[in-house]
């Protein structure tokens, strides 16, 4: 027993924090940390904003909450017509939500309904990548692909085909094109072997995240899978959780590549750490069906509230007004330049991949053979906890399914200044030798 009553948290040996400013936290000690991982990957704006405290504040004077069925109301509006217009118009219509896993739950549920609504109630079943994470709630985790996550609810969660991504670091294949053309004949022919018509939608992340060390899949796999998903008449559902809202340097990842879904949800940094805002946009025709069949079968009460919606907007006008697109591809440059620097020191670090100001550094027993370390031996959290020695916060991670293999992800907010990234480099520098030193 310990005297704290939170049972999720690592508990008592984790710094209490005092304050932030930047990028930049302090625990209650004094000791700073520059925050190389955004939170969770979703402080996007850094810390301590007084425009957005501004904005919420303003909109915590008006009015903080009103239900969805009493009133419209007008951040709602603003933020739906916003979002839209970031994805070009490519998607007309948008559902509010409050985290990552409620939009991935809100778009698997919109497209299980639209299926049945277009006379195809047959389609019952997700296809989505291992590894791959979408989200902790019984839907979202019916997707994941990742074992530890999954291994308690297997009975209860309606699983997914789970398909091999491209892995441009560990294939054996003649070239990276004859690599991604293999592997989407082996999604397809799994997609065959489970019957086409009973798929209802193909989920993935344009860029990996968390689960897979900031994997790429390119633009020729994420082509072919928007072909195959026309082929077998599934749905394309893009989680953006966590790239969307210009993690990658694009407003959402999918514009790197061209490749427009029918279902895109995001979350993490449209509340940027201020207040927990998700979203799912659709196609207005797929909208329509279902609306016109009996209505949205979901909701949750907070979504789509006035103060969550305020919020949202600063945050995509902070954006707008500080050319953070700009900066996250300038800073990108930047921060890939110096990861590539320092992985050449080190024999240990397998590959740097990544876009934007979301990078990941996978860790390897043998550069040779790309093995990777045992999993017991958890390099990953030895260098995170290094890092955070030196004070920097880094993302850790250990790849469970799949490519087995340690990796961090390296992914500051997205205002960073070209001399934080000099120190983050510094810093994270130092953790790298001494995890060197600690290795020999
Ligand atoms: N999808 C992706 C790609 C994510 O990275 C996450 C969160 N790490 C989620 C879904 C779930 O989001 P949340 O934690 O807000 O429920």
């Amino acid at each position: 027993m310990t005297d704290s009553p939170l049972f999720y948290q690592a508990g008592p040996t984790l710094p209490e924090v005092s304050h932030a400013d930047g990028v930049t936290l302090w625990d209650t000690r004094g000791k700073a940390y520059l925050d190389g991982c955004s939170g969770a990957i979703s402080c996007n704006l850094g810390h301590g904003r007084q425009d957005i405290r501004n904005a919420m504040l303003a909109q915590l004077d008006r009015v903080a909450f009103t239900y969805r069925t009493q009133f419209e109301n007008a951040p709602a509006l603003a933020l739906g017509r916003a979002l839209v217009e970031l994805t070009d118009g490519a998607l007309e219509k948008v559902f509010f939500v409050c985290s990552g896993s409620e939009a991935v739950e809100s778009a698997l549920k919109l497209a299980r309904q639209y299926v049945v609504a277009t006379d195809e109630p047959q389609r019952r079943r997700f296809v989505s990548l291992r590894p791959s994470y979408h989200g902790s709630t019984l839907g979202a985790l019916g997707v994941t692909g990742y074992h530890p996550l999954e291994a308690p609810f297997t009975e209860l969660t309606h699983a997914s085909l789970k398909v091999a991504g491209p892995d441009f670091y560990r294939h054996q294949d003649a070239d990276d094109d004859a690599h991604v053309d293999r592997v989407l004949a082996e999604t397809r022919t799994a997609i065959e072997a489970a019957g086409p018509e009973s798929i209802i939608a193909f989920i993935l992340e344009p860029v990996g995240g968390a689960s897979t060390g900031a994997r790429l899949l390119g633009e020729r796999y994420l082509k072919g899978i928007r072909a195959l998903c026309d082929d077998v008449g599934c749905l394309l559902i893009l989680d953006e959780v966590l790239t969307g809202l210009g993690r990658t340097g694009t407003w959402f990842a999918w514009q790197h590549y061209g490749v427009i879904p029918d279902l895109l949800v995001t979350a993490k940094g449209l509340g940027a750490g201020y207040y927990p805002v998700g979203a799912l946009l659709a196609r207005d025709d797929i909208v329509s069906k279902v609306m016109a069949n009996g209505g949205f079968q979901h909701g949750h009460t907070y979504a789509g509230n006035p103060l969550a919606c305020a919020t949202g907007l600063a945050v995509i006008e902070a954006i707008r007004r500080e050319r953070l697109l700009d900066n996250t591809r300038a800073r990108g440059e930047q921060l890939e330049a110096g990861l590539r620097t320092l992985a050449e020191r080190y024999p240990w670090v397998g590959h740097v991949r990544g876009l934007g100001l979301l990078w990941g550094v996978e860790l390897v027993a043998d550069p040779a053979t790309r093995q990777p370390f045992p999993a017991g031996q958890n390099r990953f959290a030895q260098i995170t906890a290094l890092a955070k020695e030196e004070g920097l916060l880094i993302y850790p991670r250990r790849t469970l399914d799949g490519v087995a293999g340690d990796h961090f992800l390296v992914t500051p907010p997205l205002t960073i200044r070209a001399q934080e990234v000099g120190t983050l480099l510094e810093r994270l520098g130092r953790a790298m030798a001494r995890f060197d030193q600690a290795l020999a």
